[in-house]
């Protein structure tokens, strides 16, 4: 017989323990009987989340016990020093996140964890859920964190090659990180470092691209080598790797702000549309969600989709046609807004918490001519 859950989730990576703990920390979590189906153990160190933050987000509230590192100021070409505030760059190491999520969640007798890759959801007043090693579970209300499956012709990705080193020399300064640091070749896309020192002799170095053509790590090693001497670092070993890739899409987007009340399936996390896609950032939308979807059980509501901004969805929409323009503009543009806006107004735009006076700031000081292209594309589509 088919074992039935008031609650499935498929998938217990950032979306699904996230939900988890918000539920608990809005008291529900006890109220359900609840299976989570994930087919890896979740104890290593699969990736590192960043990201900035005011304090006044659900990322940060709910897991200001998980981060590790935080930097109050950022390096640019034209400000090496500049302070972020009100925002800090913070990072939760995943394994820690996983550590920290299933302690709490261990005090939950009615959540039942398999070892289970789900190939298949089974609409129906119950979603049957049928896994690969021929298992079936069903449930009242499934939530989907698997990777979604993109068919976008002009997809582009953030593709990235990171590094965490050591090295023997200590002299990190601990102080600045360097977001989007543009000091590198740039070749099919926009390129970009991150340098995100840790510890006077540890530190992540992340080679990353926007566009549609995947890095590798054999075209990577050499630009993170190089661009580790023009810091004067010499030496360095290899502690962990983080090569992977983000879709930089609006198609997972919905208009819609709620499901229906009876809706019984939920995408969440990066098959939700969580990720920015301008930027590829998406912990703290995946927060922002778990969020609301933990306060909306509560009070037996109806479940929201992740926040949305038209006109942000739209301004991405024209950065994201820019990335197809031949001799792309794109560089000009992100180093345009580094130098002219003050760091906090640049994250405060990225986090679609901007005013219409700083939108127009922005805009204002923008090349327009691209964007006008940008727009004309947009029309005919
Ligand atoms: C390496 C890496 C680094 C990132 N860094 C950042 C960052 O610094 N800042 C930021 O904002 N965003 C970052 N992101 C983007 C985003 O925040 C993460 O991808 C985040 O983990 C997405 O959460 P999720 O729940 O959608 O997916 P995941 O966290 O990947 O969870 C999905 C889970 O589903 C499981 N699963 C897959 N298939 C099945 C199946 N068939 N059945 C059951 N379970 C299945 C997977 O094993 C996984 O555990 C990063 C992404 C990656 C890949």
């Amino acid at each position: 017989m088919t074992k039935h859950y008031d609650i499935a989730l498929i998938g217990g990576g950032a979306s699904g323990l996230s939900l988890l703990y918000a539920m608990h920390l809005q008291g529900v979590l006890g109220d359900y009987r609840i299976l989570v189906l994930e087919p890896e153990a979740k104890n290593d160190n699969d990736r590192t989340w960043c990201f900035w933050t005011d304090k006044s987000d659900p990322a940060w509230q709910m897991f200001s016990s998980t981060i590790s590192k935080s930097w109050k100021h950022n390096f640019s070409a034209s400000k090496p020093k500049e302070n972020m505030a009100p925002y800090q760059y913070v990072q939760i190491r995943s394994k820690d996140f996983y550590a920290f999520v299933k302690d709490v969640l261990g005090e939950y007798p009615k959540i039942e964890y398999r070892t289970e890759k789900v190939k298949q959801v089974k609409q129906g007043p119950n979603l049957q859920l049928i896994c690969d090693s021929e298992s079936q579970f069903s449930a009242s209300l499934v939530f989907d964190s698997r990777p979604p499956r993109l068919e976008d012709p002009e997809l582009i990705w953030q593709s990235f090659v990171g590094y965490r080193i050591k090295s023997p020399q200590n002299q990190f300064d601990t102080e600045v990180c360097r977001l989007m640091d543009f000091a590198v070749p740039q070749k099919n896309g926009l390129q970009f470092m991150y340098w995100l020192p840790t510890s006077v002799d540890e530190g992540l170095v992340e080679f990353t691209r926007f566009g549609d053509e995947i890095l590798n790590e054999k075209e990577s090693k050499p630009i993170i080598e190089n661009y580790l001497k023009a810091l004067g670092i010499e030496e360095w070993e290899i502690l962990e790797k983080e090569i992977n890739k983000i879709p930089m899409t609006l198609s997972l987007n919905s208009k819609f702000s709620y499901h229906p009340k009876s809706a019984n399936y939920i995408p969440i996390g990066v098959r939700a549309g969580a990720v920015k896609a301008s930027t590829g950032f998406a912990f703290k939308n995946i927060m922002d969600h778990s969020w609301e979807i933990a306060k909306a059980l509560k009070r037996n509501e109806a479940l929201p989709l992740p926040r949305q901004s038209a006109k942000h969805n739209y301004y991405d929409e024209l950065l994201l046609n820019l990335f197809q323009k031949r001799d792309s503009p794109i560089l000009k543009i992100f180093i345009r807004l580094f130098e002219k806006h003050p760091i906090d107004r640049i994250l405060r735009f990225l986090d679609e918490k901007s005013s219409f006076r700083e939108d127009f700031l922005i805009m204002y000081k923008m090349p327009w001519k691209p964007f006008f292209w940008s727009i004309g594309r947009s029309l005919l589509k």
